[in-house]
């Protein structure tokens, strides 16, 4: 791993916002949609999981479970079209309203004391200290509450089978219960 600096994303050319494929929540859509005024068509992918571990969080589509992920760059299949080149920096566009996933990345609280989760792509050393530690553990709790909420309205849309046509349709669903201040 890479030596610890106050704040390693600052010095990190955004390898996880350049890489992967961004998974949002229908709170984090409404979040977005709703302070910086995008339509939900205009910045939504589907993603779907080689390897779906998350189904209650999954849409089906013509049996497909799929998820919701932020648009990426043109021509590419991974990362975030929200990330900004700065004067030769690159930071995020969006970023006091960034999904969960970008607020708790690398990080877990399974177990006793909030660290960095194995298995990311993220080579940097965060220095955790308790302050920090409180503030990523209330991001995960926050983070969890919205999967919840996310997960109702994906249990509506898979008991309704004949909405399952295309990820157009979805996006239409999902843009419906946006602009009905439901979330
Ligand atoms: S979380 Fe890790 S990979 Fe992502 S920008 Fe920060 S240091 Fe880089
Ligand atoms: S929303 Fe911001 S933090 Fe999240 S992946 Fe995109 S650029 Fe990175």
């Amino acid at each position: 791993m890479a030596r610890s600096h106050p704040n390693p994303c600052q010095v990190c050319p955004g390898s996880c916002c350049r890489e992967l494929a961004v998974t949002v929540s229908i709170v984090d859509v409404a979040r977005i949609h709703r302070y910086l005024h995008i339509p939900v068509h205009d910045f939504l992918a589907r993603y779907v999981d080689e390897d779906p571990k998350e189904e209650p969080f999954a849409f089906i589509i013509r049996k497909q479970p799929i998820a919701l992920a932020l648009l990426p760059p043109d021509g590419l299949d991974r990362g975030c079209s929200f990330l900004m080149d700065v004067g030769g920096h690159l930071r995020c566009g969006i970023y006091d309203y960034r999904p969960g996933t970008c607020r708790v990345y690398p990080f877990t609280d399974q177990g006793e004391r909030v660290r960095h989760k194995r298995g990311t792509l993220c080579p940097r050393r965060f220095d955790l200290d308790d302050l920090r530690a409180e503030d990523i553990r209330r991001e995960i709790a926050r983070y969890q509450e919205e999967w919840l909420i996310h997960a109702e309205f994906a249990w509506q849309w898979n008991a309704d089978p004949p909405r399952h046509a295309s990820f157009q349709k979805l996006l239409d669903f999902v843009d419906e219960i946006v602009q009905s201040g439901k979330v």
